[in-house]
Order: structure tokens, then sequence, then C-alpha cells
């Protein structure tokens, strides 16, 4: 049922969900379906956390609609359903436009393997060898060795071909060359098997379809819901306050940040110091900015790729990606083929950059501004190049900072996709701590992303439904 923000809640839940992004959506399905009582908690107006749309004069823009890999549709047709599974769609065309190499791509293991011999000229045995051992990687492998490690053993020398195969997933999850190759490993291989894919019909059909069969699975929705705190007596969860008032439930998951589920929701004091100390050692992901471009009514433009990874910089450096004057950015065409279902959709266009929340926080509210208008600024500019004639098309443009992140989605420094790895281990511990308290969402790179996200909350809701079994 779709409760009101004022409905008073009076019976005991199974499970109370903290935030409705995809982890705690799917978790929250899982769970209903297997019987359990489900109250899932929304602070924001809609569900879908960072998997999010706004509508400006007549254009619909997708947040992070940008592509995910194939695996999302076997996890949806488990987990959701056969009708969600099925609108999704290969992306045909991904770019790389920098000055090392214009190349455009499928994305599968093949085409890149062909593009890697014919265009970069590496033996053949060699570009196999490489994608055996990532295809092979799995989370228990050594976590010593980084990506920058990783390639260049392979790819001696070749900076050409480590931006090649990094420069898409620095973009996917926040990933560096200083970062475990394991990570890179998991999630290439699982990005390189059949492509990039998305939604046909956009993130408000998707986040629609999964809201429609959360209610008829029984799920209690109510939004405009922040969880305050989460209670614990005696190391046991006894459920939340929220809007000021009490929910009972036997266990709770939070989808929220996990540093600000330990820290803000239930307390520093509520863990073992050895348990705090490893939490503090956990460290955040960076986060984002994008520029939303809308074309006019009645305007077009040539299909000129899906995606494009777009860059200036004649090297590929952590440094360069993650500055606020970077040239590097990834731009996202929505055509009206995204959207069938409207009679009028229209073109849009998102531009994605990197970004350190701390450049953005430290600015006075003048200089904040001024710095946003640089960044639509730089951005036009780039896409200019792609599509001369576009800056007079657009009758609408707007961008978003880290700062706008952590205000939407209350992510700790507005982080894009989670925790580093590190932050697995904390995440699935956590109900070790507290008995009847487990986390979900986008940490450990791994599990972020719309189908790591996805398939954490299953992950995670096997966890509770085991606690709950016990509990009975
Ligand atoms: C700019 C950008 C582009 C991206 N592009 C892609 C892409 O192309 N492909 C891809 O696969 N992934 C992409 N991602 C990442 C992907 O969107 C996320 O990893 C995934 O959606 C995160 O899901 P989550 O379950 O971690 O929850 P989140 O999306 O983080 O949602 C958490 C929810 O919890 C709610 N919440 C938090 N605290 C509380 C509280 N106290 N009380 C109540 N509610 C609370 C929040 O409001 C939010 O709705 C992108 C991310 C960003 C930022």
């Amino acid at each position: 049922m779709l409760l009101n923000k004022n409905d008073q809640i009076t019976q005991k839940y199974d499970v109370v969900i903290i935030g409705g992004g995809l982890g705690g959506l799917t978790a929250a399905n899982k769970l209903a379906k297997n019987g359990r009582k489900v109250l899932l908690l929304e602070s924001h107006d809609k569900l879908g956390g960072f998997a999010t749309w706004f509508h400006r004069r007549k254009h619909i823009f997708d947040v992070s609609l940008h592509g995910f890999p194939v695996g999302m549709v076997k996890t949806c047709r488990k987990y959701w359903s056969k009708a969600i599974a099925d609108k999704i769609i290969q992306l045909k065309r991904v770019r790389f436009i920098n000055p090392l190499y214009q190349i455009e791509t499928d994305f599968t293991v093949e085409d890149f393997t062909s593009k890697l011999v014919n265009d970069f000229k590496i033996p053949k045995e060699q570009v196999d060898n490489f994608f055996n051992l990532i295809m092979n990687m799995n989370y228990y492998d050594n976590k010593e060795m980084t990506n920058g490690e990783l390639l260049e053993s392979f790819f001696p020398g070749r900076k050409d071909v480590h931006r090649f195969l990094i420069e898409p997933i620095v973009y996917a999850n926040g990933s560096t060359m200083e970062d475990p190759a394991i990570t890179y490993g998991i999630v290439f291989s699982n990005f390189m098997s059949k492509g990039v894919f998305t939604f046909q019909g956009g993130t408000d059909l998707v986040i629609q379809m999964m809201q429609e069969e959360l209610l008829k699975n029984n799920v209690d929705i109510r939004l405009k819901s922040k969880v305050e705190k989460i209670a614990v007596e005696n190391n046991i969860c006894q459920g939340v306050v929220v809007n000021g008032e009490f929910v009972a439930s036997k266990s709770v998951l939070s989808n929220g940040n996990l540093i600000g589920t330990i820290f803000n929701m239930v307390g520093e004091d509520k863990f073992k110091p050895e348990f705090i100390e490893k939490v503090k050692k956990v460290r955040l992901n960076t986060s984002s900015c994008q520029v939303y471009m809308g074309i006019r009514q009645g305007e077009t433009i040539e299909d000129i790729g899906d995606l494009i990874f777009y860059s200036e910089a004649g090297e590929f450096k952590t440094d360069e990606l993650l500055s606020m004057n970077t040239t590097s950015r990834t731009f996202s065409l929505y055509y009206p083929r995204l959207r069938p279902q409207l009679a009028d959709a229209g073109y849009t266009i998102v531009a994605s950059t990197n970004a350190r929340y701390e450049d953005w926080a430290k600015l006075s509210k003048e200089d904040y501004e001024a710095k946003k208008q640089e960044l639509i600024d730089a951005t036009l500019v780039s896409l200019e190049k792609i599509i001369p004639d576009v800056r007079k098309k657009i009758d609408y443009i707007e961008a978003a900072t880290p700062l706008t992140i952590k205000r939407y989605t209350h992510h700790e420094r507005g982080s894009s996709f989670g925790t580093k790895h590190e932050g697995l281990d904390v995440s699935m511990k956590l109900h070790h701590e507290i008995s009847g308290l487990f986390h979900t969402g986008s940490v450990g790179i791994i599990m972020s992303g719309w189908l790591g996200a996805a398939n954490y909350g299953v992950i995670q809701s096997y966890e509770v439904d085991n606690y709950l079994d016990k509990q009975n």
C-alpha cells in the first residue's frame, strides 16, 4: 500500500527498509515475495535513488541511465518481472573520442579484442590472455595488484591501450588506476561480455513498473519519510524513528549511505571500538557533475551514437579526470526512440564528469554559481565539436554538482558509487555487530551501478530472511 506521509504506523514489520534506491527496492521486492511484512521508507518524493529523472519544460532528463551490463536482464527477470526485463535493450553505438584515438564499439569482448588487435596492433594471444585473466577474477583474489599494475604488466608502456581499457570503468564506478585490479576485472568483464544496455521507456518507466510490482507484492511504501534514527537496544535492532515517530520492526535494512547509517542513524557508541576503527578506514568514492541539455521541440539531431567517452587530454590521468577544469566527460544522447510510449518525446543530452566533493563544497556562493556556469560553457564548447550547430538547438540547460548529489541522496560527500572496496566487508558484517541490522546499496565498487546495487539487494535480502527465520 502507498501510505501517506502522515499515516500513523502502528503495526510491527518484519523489516523496515530505509531508502528506495535499486538496492533497497530489489531487497524489498524479494522479501515481500517471500511473504515478509515490509515497510519501505524513502526520504524523497519518489523512488529510485540515483536511478532518477526530472522534468524541465517538456524535457525528461535521466540522471544515471547511461548504460549497464547485460546481467540486468537476468536480475530483472528473476527478481522483478518479465515485463521489466523485456524492456532492456542494447546501446548500439559507444564511441571514444580523444587525441589518441577515435573508435566506435558495440562493447563486446569480441569487438574489443578486434579493436585491440587491428587498431592498437596488440598480438591476439596477448589480448586473449588478458581477457582470460580478468574474466576469471573474483572478489577473493589478491587485492594487492592495482589497475595500473595490471595494465602495465600486460601492455607495457601502452598508455593508449591502458586508457582504452580503463576509461569506461572510471565512469562506470569511479575506479582509478590506483584501485585494486580485482574490482576492475569483475566490473569490466561484466560490462564487456555482451555490450552495454539501457531501459527502453526511460528511468521514469522502470521505477514506475517497480513501484507497481512492490505494491502488488504488498510492500508498504511511504515517501517523504526520512529516517532519523535506527533504534538499538542491547545490540538488537528494534525499529526506526521517522518524522519523530517510532516504527517497530524485527529487522532494519538500510539502503542509505554506509557511513551515514553507522554514524548518523545508529551512533558510534552502539558498536565495538574495533569495528568503528575499521569503519573509519573506509574510503568513499568520488562524486560527479552533470550538465543536462534539452533540445527544442521540433528540432532534431542526427544519430551520432548513444554514449561518447570524450576527452581533449593527451594523457589519461586520475587527477585530470577529477579536476574542475577537466576536458574529459561522457555524453549520453537520448533520442525520441528511448521513450516510444510518448508521442512528443524529444532529444536530451546529459554530460557527466567525475568530481571531488571538497572542490565544490569549499566555494563561496558566488564562486559556486560562477564555476557551475564555467562547467556549462566548457561542456557546450566540447559538444559543439561533435554536433556543430547544437548550441542554437538547446532551449534548456542546467548543471548538477557533488553538492546537488549529496542534497538529493544523502550520500556523504555526494559519493556517486558508494565506497571503495573495503566498504563491502563492513557492510556485510553490520549484522554481526547489531542483530537485525543490515545494509545494502553501493559499496565496494563491485556492488555499485544499477546491476551491482540490485544484486546486492538480493544478497542482503537472503541475510535478512535467514535472520527472520531464526527469530521465528
Ligand atoms: C551521475 C551518476 C551517473 C550514474 N550512471 C550510471 C550508469 O550509467 N549505469 C549504472 O549502472 N550506474 C550508474 N550510476 C550509479 C547507480 O545509479 C547507483 O550505483 C545505484 O543506482 C545506487 O543504488 P543504491 O541502491 O546504492 O541506492 P541509492 O541510489 O544511493 O539510493 C539510496 C536511497 O536511500 C534514500 N535515503 C538515504 N538516507 C535515507 C534516510 N535516512 N531515510 C530515508 N531514505 C533515505 C535516498 O533518498 C535514496 O533514494 C550513476 C551514478 C551517478 C551519480
